[in-house]
């Protein structure tokens, strides 16, 4: 079992159990978002912590989530934690620099879909992490329902979430997040997994993968927009089918239960600023329209028809 997807299900493990139990009191005097860099002990994470830090990723997930109107304090922070982990709990979220750390390693070792950018890999995995947990912590604050596995919903609205950045920043998280449980899952593909490991209550890298594209070219049909063409040819035909409607779910249960809570005019200053701007300068732009002649295949641009790609085929990039 991988370090990453362990920590995941310790984090989401730890954040099931106590989600029932009230908030402590002493957060109660604290609304919003409360953000803190802990300095880690381990020098081998400074590099990370310091680089973190001078980005402002936590301003601007603050700034970010300022539209959100919480009765309740919601802690962020960075720190070591001896683990790979990242979690949710009544006291706030978690994020470990060993978590950072993992994902930096795992992203170098994996090749690279066309399209794709290690450096989204970072920052949008990085991103994406933290709006997973801001899920469960949206449930508890707003104590909304969750029909189904928590961890599904979890990943769902982070996604939508990510949408609504607008197409920059949100095609540099989805295809950073895809990228994620792309390189995870083929870490791990050659390992044996026993019947047991898909007893868990994620889904596996692979699935969260598709879901991430699927929540994604969902979101092109139901909104018209042509923000992630290139992802339709990752998926296969017959998922690709449902991913308007799995759309669609999210963004119904979104306006109904957090909606409410969102401050619109704030929400419309937010969406209008451009977030995680890339380090190198470099245009994050939507894709070219895909032509059938255009469409990517097993070794890169060439005639194929959508649904003949393998995102785990060869000759799909090598790491750089
Ligand atoms: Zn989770």
């Amino acid at each position: 079992m991988n370090s990453y997807r362990f920590a995941l299900q310790t984090a989401c493990l730890l954040g099931a159990l106590i989600v029932a139990y009230p908030a402590p009191a002493q957060l109660q005097s604290v609304t919003g978002v409360q953000i803190e860099y802990k300095e880690p002990a381990n020098p081998a994470y400074r590099q990370i912590y310091e680089r973190l830090k001078k980005r402002q990723v936590l301003e601007q997930y603050r700034e970010f989530m300022s539209p959100l109107k919480l009765t309740r304090a919601l802690n962020v922070s960075l720190t070591g934690c001896g683990v790979v982990n990242a979690f949710h709990s009544p006291s706030g979220i978690t994020y470990c620099y060993e978590l950072v750390d993992h994902v930096q390693r795992q992203v170098a070792e994996t090749n690279v879909l066309p399209g794709f950018r290690r450096e989204d890999a970072i920052v949008g995995g990085f991103v994406s992490t933290l709006l997973h947990e801001t899920g469960h912590a949206l449930f508890y604050l707003l104590e909304i329902p969750v029909f189904g596995r928590e961890e599904d919903a979890a990943d769902a609205i982070a996604a939508y979430v990510a949408l609504q950045f607008g197409p920059r920043t949100a095609r540099r998280i989805l295809t950073g997040t895809a990228f994620v449980w792309r390189a995870s899952e083929l870490a791990n593909q050659n390992r044996n997994r026993s019947f047991e490991f898909y007893s868990d209550e994620h889904g596996t890298d692979a699935q969260r993968f598709y879901n991430t594209l699927c929540i994604a070219h969902g979101s092109d049909i139901v909104e018209k927009t042509d923000t992630f063409v290139d992802f339709v040819p990752l998926l296969p035909e017959n998922r690709r089918r449902k991913c308007g409607r799995e759309y669609l779910h999210i963004k119904n249960s979104f306006a109904r239960f957090v909606l409410p809570h969102v401050d619109q005019e704030r929400m419309k200053t937010v969406r209008a600023t451009e977030w995680l701007r890339s380090e190198d300068g470099s245009e994050v732009a939507p894709p070219r329209p895909l032509g059938p002649s255009s469409a990517p295949g097993p070794s890169g641009p060439g005639p194929n028809s959508p649904g003949t790609f393998s995102p785990t085929g060869p000759g799909l990039g090598k790491p750089k």
